[in-house]
């Protein structure tokens, strides 16, 4: 048995707010009776302004960030379609096999794991694609395996450059919630989101936001698709409710979150990410580790992925935390499996528990073999918090 709170310190699912786990407990409600369209309403307003969109149309569908992906996929393209992208993480790398699978033809650019979206390279791609062949280039804002943030707006500024009118689809299931994300401004076509990260939620909501322009390819798209068919969400929507019976705790849970989102102001969220990031990365540098990252210009600020020092298993790191500690911390994926952990810094999160990550963190890698000295990482951090206060406790009113 272990005693205390357990601490989730995984990229996602996030820690769930008292509030919003009290909004989930109502009772059944009927999906086809005129109130059910007073809870979807707000929520897809309310998603509009985390998205950064005035125009696009969202729908929510039943399932995780994959479902998004797919339904990104298989509304707007054809078999056979071609379509660019950079693999440089496990997500970007599970997307470009979906694609793969759902039988388009992927241009793939390898870049090394904890490198950002090589956004020069697409911009050549994209100028040597002289027949417009090239129907979509898939970004993946914010790569959780590796923790990088890429340049969404870059890779606007490169189909722009090339004229090329290839539809710009982003994973932001990791950003979107927590990091400035700006459909409209960025022409992003379609944009992917999940309920379990930024979003605060439990996990079964894939969320996915598209441009009037990914709107008006779906009646020239041939991919089969039932299910996750854009059009029949986004009637239902329009009529107040869901093609089929709607997950609603998690509408009620995802209102409440978004109501916390507002209340707190986007601006000061983003602002929190990254204060509570620059802390955690600077523990980590105090205790002499490297980030996979290569570079801080492009570190996340959801999460940042650590490499043990070559003597030490991350994968014992992991277990040390979990069995001593009652501490959850993310795993190496992929290559990474074993040389690095991962701490997610995302959704409900403070000074506090940022600083209980890195205490354990310290701990565990001790008991693992790594040399690092005790509390070097905590007074970094202890030092980057002091020196940027937070904004005043913001009271959230009790529904
Ligand atoms: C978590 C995650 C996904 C997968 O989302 P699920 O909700 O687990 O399906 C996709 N992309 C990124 C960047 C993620 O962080």
């Amino acid at each position: 048995m272990q005693t205390g709170t357990a601490h989730l310190f995984i990229p996602g699912p996030t820690n769930v707010p008292a509030d919003v786990q009290r909004a989930m407990i109502v009772p059944m409600q009927d999906h086809r009776a005129p109130e059910f369209a007073g809870l979807l309403g707000p929520v897809l307003e309310g998603l509009k302004p985390v998205f950064g969109t005035k125009q696009a149309r969202i729908a929510l569908l039943p399932g995780s960030g994959t479902a998004a992906w797919e339904a990104a996929i298989t509304n707007t393209l054809s078999p056979g379609d071609k379509v660019l992208m950079a693999r440089h993480g496990q997500f970007s790398t599970l997307w470009a096999q979906m694609a793969q699978a759902l039988g388009l033809r992927v241009e793939a650019i390898d870049v090394a794991w904890g490198a950002p979206c090589p956004v020069r390279e697409i911009e050549r791609r994209l100028g040597a694609d002289r027949h417009g062949e090239i129907r979509a280039v898939f970004v993946t804002h914010n790569e959780t395996a590796t923790g990088v943030t890429s340049d969404v707006a870059g890779v606007r500024h490169a189909l722009d450059t090339c004229f090329h009118d290839a539809l710009l689809f982003v994973d932001g299931v990791s950003s979107i919630g927590s990091i400035r994300f700006e459909m409209d401004k960025w022409g992003v076509d379609m944009a992917v989101a999940g309920s379990q990260k930024g979003l605060m939620c439990p996990a079964g909501l894939g969320i996915l936001a598209a441009s009037p322009k990914a709107l008006d390819t779906i009646a020239g798209s041939t991919m089969p698709r039932s299910f996750l068919d854009l059009h029949a969400m986004l009637n239902a929507h329009d009529a107040g409710s869901f093609c089929y019976t709607p997950p609603a705790q998690l509408l009620h849970a995802l209102r409440a979150a978004l109501t916390r989102l507002k209340t707190e102001g986007l601006h000061n969220v983003f602002a929190r990410h990254h204060r509570l990031a620059n802390g955690i990365r600077a523990g980590i540098a105090a205790m002499g580790l490297q980030t996979v990252a290569e570079h801080r210009i492009f570190a996340s600020d959801t999460v940042t992925a650590i490499r043990t020092p070559q003597d030490v298993d991350a994968r014992e790191v992991i277990s040390i935390a979990r069995e001593r500690y009652n501490t959850h911390f993310g795993g190496g994926l992929g290559p990474l499996a074993g040389k690095a952990f991962r701490i997610g810094h995302l959704g409900d999160l403070n000074e506090g528990m940022c600083l209980t990550a890195l205490g354990i963190a310290e701990l565990s890698l001790k008991a693992a073999g790594a040399r690092v000295e005790l509390g070097a990482g905590l007074a970094a951090a202890q030092a980057v918090f002091a020196a940027h206060s937070p904004a005043p406790a913001l009271a959230i009113a009790a529904e």
